[in-house]
């Protein structure tokens, strides 16, 4: 399979944030793929602004330097670093003062696409606005990006939605989450509505449940300060779990187009139930050995923010109405893994006699690692001795499937940068779905705000507070494993 790579036309990117560690993480490096892939026609100028004092050579020799620790380079690709810093350069600005600026509108070309990634704190995002539009910047083929978090709560975010509208049309306005730029997300709308295979069973008649696991290893790392007022409700839930939510229970939208596609979101977040308290945990990791406790790595000892978050959540439409999904997210777990399991209803009437053997398919889809999805089958276990049934799964690993042209396949913010460019808004949340899906959590937070409520304790390296585990059980049904 040959990857097809469309050449986009030449733009002007500039990455506010430039020096930043999400800049040198992911943007810059992917920025760098898609170069070497062919489709950033030569014409085309980043330009990283951001507080440092460095010039033009100072800041290529930091893009330099990101894209071998971050790109995964090759040495074919090695190559090529010098033509891409060649369209790199770099303007000292200050994002709440006039220092900069009218260097920076000095850097624009005429008449071509814009896109302004908004790599910074949000507290920035309302004073970057004002000043791309009183210093001419923002004009009609302008584009912003913004990154999470998205707001706090929805007054938050309903504010920023207005301070960004007053400069901006929301089909300027990219936000951005970067689980929807995954390639197996993207495929779960293949499947889904590429297939008549799903369809027809995509419903509570025969959908038992849903899974949603985003399960990660690290802990808070050096965003304690953030994470401690956020938790992961905010940081995870109110939207990479809502995305996903929202594009396994969507009807079919009539087009894959960016409105059609929001719309259908929209209802499913309108559909949601106001979650019963009883349904959810929330739960804090805590200290194992040598490894220290939520607690000790956020330096509040009294901290009572949840690192991990478990519920149980309801669809309220003719599609899924009796149908649960079951939403889990934390930090420090054993394992590292997003994945979605769709889990079908058992065979309503066993022909072999007994059940033993017999089990529910399982449609999974795997975001990390190893995209790809997998079937699971009931079959007969091969050899004499009667019908005895054994489960087998379905693997269709993208890695292995697509052979060496996997390693094409772009990474999400290297996607979703391209589709800024091009000006697809599909894989970006509107400003009313991102409102919606604060309307929705606020009320959860706020009672266990009223509450009192304090997280349970688990220990690092586990699946989760043993209540987790008893809210799958008390409806007779199991979380999935999450892998070491
Ligand atoms: P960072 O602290 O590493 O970098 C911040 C950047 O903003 C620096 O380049 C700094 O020079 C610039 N900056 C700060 N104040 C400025 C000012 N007044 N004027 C001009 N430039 C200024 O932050 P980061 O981790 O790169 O995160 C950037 C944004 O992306 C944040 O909103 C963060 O929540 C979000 N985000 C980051 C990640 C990640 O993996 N780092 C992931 C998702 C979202």
């Amino acid at each position: 399979m040959v990857s097809r790579v469309i050449p986009v036309d030449p733009f002007d990117l500039v990455i506010f944030g430039g020096t930043g560690d999400l800049a040198r993480r992911k943007i810059l490096p992917g920025l760098f793929r898609r170069f070497c892939a062919g489709q950033m026609p030569d014409e085309s100028r980043i330009i990283g602004a951001a507080r440092s004092e460095i010039d033009d050579d100072g800041y290529r020799a930091m893009v330099r330097e990101s894209i071998r620790e971050f790109g995964g380079v090759s040495e074919e690709q090695e190559a090529s670093i010098d033509d891409f810093l060649g369209r790199i350069g770099y303007e000292q600005v200050d994002a709440t003062g006039e220092a900069g600026w009218e260097a920076l509108a000095a850097r624009m070309t005429e008449d071509r696409v814009r896109a302004f990634y908004f790599s910074v704190g949000p507290s920035l995002f309302g004073a970057l606005a004002e000043r791309l539009h009183s210093y001419g910047m923002a004009s009609a083929k302008a584009r912003i990006v913004v990154e999470k978090p998205f707001g706090h709560d929805l007054g938050s975010a309903r504010a920023l939605n207005a301070t960004l509208a007053q400069h901006f049309d929301e089909e300027q306005i990219y936000r951005i989450d970067h689980y929807l730029g995954k390639e197996t997300v993207q495929n779960l709308m293949a499947v889904r509505f590429g297939n008549t295979l799903f369809e027809p069973l995509w419903n509570a008649q025969y959908v038992d449940h849903i899974q949603i696991t985003v399960a990660e290893t690290v802990g808070v790392g050096g965003r304690g300060g953030y994470y401690d007022k956020s938790g992961a409700m905010r940081d995870m839930v109110q939207n990479h779990l809502m995305q996903l939510l929202c594009l396994i229970a969507m009807e079919p939208p009539a087009r894959f187009e960016p409105n059609a596609v929001r719309d259908e979101k929209l209802k499913v977040i309108r559909a949601l139930d106001p979650v019963d308290p009883h349904h959810i945990v929330r739960g804090q990791y805590d200290a194992v050995g040598s490894e220290p406790s939520y607690r000790t790595d956020v330096e509040a000892p009294r901290s009572t923010t949840e690192s991990f978050v478990a519920m149980r959540v309801h669809v309220s439409n003719w599609r899924w109405a009796g149908t649960p999904f079951y939403l889990r997210t934390g930090k420090k777990l054993r394992g590292r893994a997003s994945e979605i399991a769709v889990v079908f209803k058992d065979a309503p009437h066993s022909i072999f006699g007994v059940d033993k053997g017999r089990h529910a398919n399982v449609l999974s889809i795997r975001l990390q690692p190893n995209e790809g999805m997998t079937l699971d089958v009931t079959i007969k276990e091969p050899g004499p001795g009667g019908m005895r049934l054994v489960e087998v799964p379905l693997d269709m690993t993208f890695a292995d499937a697509l052979g060496p042209d996997a390693e094409a396949v772009p990474d999400a913010y290297e996607r979703l940068i391209m589709d800024v460019i091009r000006g697809n808004q599909t894989l970006f949340m509107r400003g009313d779905e991102v409102e919606a899906a604060w309307a929705w959590t606020d009320p959860i937070i706020e009672g266990w705000q009223s509450r009192g409520d304090v997280p349970k304790l688990y220990d690092v390296g586990s699946s989760g507070p043993e209540d987790a585990l008893m809210l799958m059980h008390r409806d007779g049904r199991k979380w999935r494993e999450i892998r070491a």
